[in-house]
């Protein structure tokens, strides 16, 4: 690290600062929920009730997603299909934020990471986790370096870039190859670090093998989910990017309820379908050298992978079994959700809704399903949107449709 006079009369002031104002919320805070003078007629009981106090920042609104009922594919299966909406994360709008935060939290308190210290993260993103860490890097400190694949949609870099991240756009390659978007972030972290010139450190976020990944999972969404269904669920269902979501949910739900059945939804060109399935990550049209990049060849963005992370394998053996979906299932999804719901999301969602769906009808009516809307749709307009089109006031996407493409 690098103190100089300035920094620590800044840093000492600005600690001051937020002191006073955490305070004043706070006090504020706990006025409102204990204090007798608050006129009742002010605020209506049955608003209150339900709103929790005042949050300290943003970080405030990361995690308590709300679990709704997707009514079109609940009415169509005659089960329950719930919806954890994670794309109402407040930070990066993503399960995502709660990942960064872990991440952030870990290094702090291992002594990584310092607060307004010039100490940067560096990470290796498809785009919703360096969103995330983007935004809470502004929030608590530091500076974010993002290195993603070129061909992902623009939507993210443009947000990234915005959000102060020096982004980088890098050329899909091989994981083996140093100049993966993986490999780039991993040694810039450490050629920060070792320069002396440079004020702070590197910090690598790592999101593919650190334990503060599924961590997340395992502490906040799971029990979350547990919680919202009163305890009574069937199945879950998730993709993998990372697999920290599948692993850590499938990991707390199934030690509270070990008959559940917990489903990977892949897509296509992934190899994690023939991994749950075979143990073998490829299957003969997947293999090495026949797929067009390295990235999974598909239209789907966040999730489905090539290799196996450790976020995947600590919940590997939890997942019962794995259904595959098509580009054109998801696409088909995600017309029906809007013309049949007005829930307008993005591809890894689709699949995941696709996936449930499946799993429903496989458990037969009456059974209840978990699954993930992880972003909204607005963050693939460029890319998988315009491919699904336009819905223009239609409501003709049939079940058959979503089955059989
Ligand atoms: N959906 C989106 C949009 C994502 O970016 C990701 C993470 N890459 C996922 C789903 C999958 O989450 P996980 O990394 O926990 O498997």
């Amino acid at each position: 690290m690098h103190w100089n006079t300035r920094d620590i009369i800044i840093g000492f002031g600005a600690g001051i600062t937020v002191a006073i104002v955490i305070e004043r919320l706070r006090q504020r805070g706990s006025s409102r929920s204990t204090s007798t003078r608050q006129p009742t007629s002010v605020v209506p009981s049955s608003v209150s009730k339900h709103l929790p106090p005042p949050g300290i920042g943003i970080e405030s609104t990361i995690g308590h997603t709300p679990l709704i009922i997707v009514k079109s594919l609940s009415q169509a299966t005659g089960c329950t299909i719930y919806a954890k909406c994670e794309f109402l994360n407040g930070a990066g709008n993503s399960p995502k934020d709660r990942v960064a935060q872990s991440i952030i939290n870990d290094a702090e308190s291992t002594g990584r990471l310092t607060p307004y210290s010039g100490d940067t993260i560096y990470e290796g993103t498809v785009g919703s986790t360096g969103i995330s860490l983007a935004t809470l890097a502004r929030a608590r400190g530091y500076q974010a370096h993002i290195c993603m694949p070129s061909d992902q949609a623009h939507e993210k870099s443009d947000l990234l870039a915005k959000l102060g991240a020096v982004v980088e756009r890098v050329t899909p390659a091989p994981i083996v190859d140093q100049s993966h978007f993986v490999n780039r972030a991993r040694n810039l972290a450490r050629a920060h670090t070792e320069d002396a010139n440079t004020r702070g450190r590197g910090l690598f976020a790592d999101q593919f093998e650190t334990e503060a990944n599924w961590q997340a999972h395992y502490q906040g969404t799971g029990p979350e989910i547990f919680e919202q269904v009163n305890g009574k669920l069937d199945a879950f269902v998730a993709g993998a990017g990372t697999g920290g979501t599948l692993s850590g949910v499938s990991m707390f739900l199934k030690s509270r309820l070990p008959m559940i059945r917990c489903v990977l939804a892949d897509p296509q060109g992934s190899g994690l379908y023939n991994k749950v399935k075979h143990g073998v990550m490829f299957h003969s049209l997947e293999r090495e050298g026949t797929r067009r990049r390295d990235q999974v060849d598909t239209i789907v963005e966040g999730i489905g992978l090539t290799r196996s992370t450790r976020n995947f394998e600590v919940g590997r053996d939890l997942v019962d079994d794995a259904i595959k979906v098509t580009d054109a299932q998801a696409k088909h999804m995600a017309r029906w959700l809007v013309e049949n719901d007005g829930i307008f999301i993005g591809s890894s969602s689709a699949v995941n809704c696709v996936a449930a769906l499946e799993t429903a009808l496989q458990l037969g009516p009456g059974h209840s399903v978990a699954t993930i809307l992880c972003d909204s749709g607005m963050r693939h307009l460029s890319k998988f949107w315009s491919q699904v089109g336009g819905i223009g006031g239609e409501a003709k996407t049939t079940l058959e449709d979503i089955l059989q493409a």
